[in-house]
């Protein structure tokens, strides 16, 4: 921050109406509307002061991050619970979820052991995420009375899903690491653009009949969204 020696990170939007500040360990991100003058963005960080100083505190107190590692008794989470891996020796390279485990078999004498784990992982998170995904936007797409154009799973960085004009849907994989009222909500919320392409009250209301637990889902999806959890 510049009164604080603080790097600030400004984003201009078209898409904001309303100012978000982000707080991390390092940096201070505000995403602000496009026209927003220098002054008026002073005066908002002036006014934020000791909310973004109590930030971060709070930010530095958290443990670093460390490097995800793929041997047994890590935890790796499908639908909102946590499954410790197993892995083992096997004849083939293979993924199976059972008795609360991820049991993976991977080949003896292969190399770099670590990088096979996170692929299989993740090709099994990839097809669980299509298979889920689809099912749901089909099933949620009749009761809603809409028609996705295509559904397509992506490897996002920084959001959940999007849906374009043309009704072009797409979702982040690792939303099935969520609770599935979070997976319902998400799908509702992008299918919901189908008949209202904006986040006005008309839209929020829209989806309200479709979905009974928003508020819940956007705090799970806020709390993790900042962060979006990894392999
Ligand atoms: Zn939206």
């Amino acid at each position: 921050m510049r009164e604080l020696n603080y790097p600030v990170n400004i984003i201009r939007t078209n898409r904001r109406k309303t100012v978000r500040i982000y707080v991390s360990r390092n940096f201070v991100k505000l995403y602000v509307p496009k026209e927003i003058s220098e002054n008026k963005i002073n005066d908002i960080l002036h006014s934020k002061k000791s909310w973004i100083i109590s930030k971060i505190k709070e930010r530095s107190l958290l443990p670093p991050k460390v490097p995800k590692r793929y041997i047994s008794g890590q935890l790796f989470p499908y639908l909102g619970r946590n499954y410790s891996l197993n892995l083992r020796f096997g004849r083939e390279n293979v993924v199976k979820l059972k008795r609360g485990h991820f049991n993976i078999f991977v080949l003896e004498n292969k190399e770099n052991c670590d990088q096979v784990v996170k692929k299989l992982l993740f090709e099994w998170y990839l097809r669980k995420a299509k298979k889920l995904l689809i099912k749901k936007t089909i099933m949620l797409s009749e009761e809603m009375g809409v028609k996705p154009k295509t559904i397509v799973i992506k490897d996002y960085k920084s959001k959940w899903g999007s849906c374009s004009i043309k009704g072009d849907l797409c979702y982040n994989w690792r939303i099935v690491m969520a609770p599935m009222q979070v997976v319902h909500y998400l799908v509702a919320h992008e299918l919901c653009h189908l008949l209202e392409h904006n986040h006005s009250q008309r839209f929020w209301q829209q989806l309200s009949f479709f979905c009974s637990h928003i508020k819940e889902s956007r705090i799970w999806l806020n709390k993790f969204g900042n962060n979006l959890i990894d392999l």
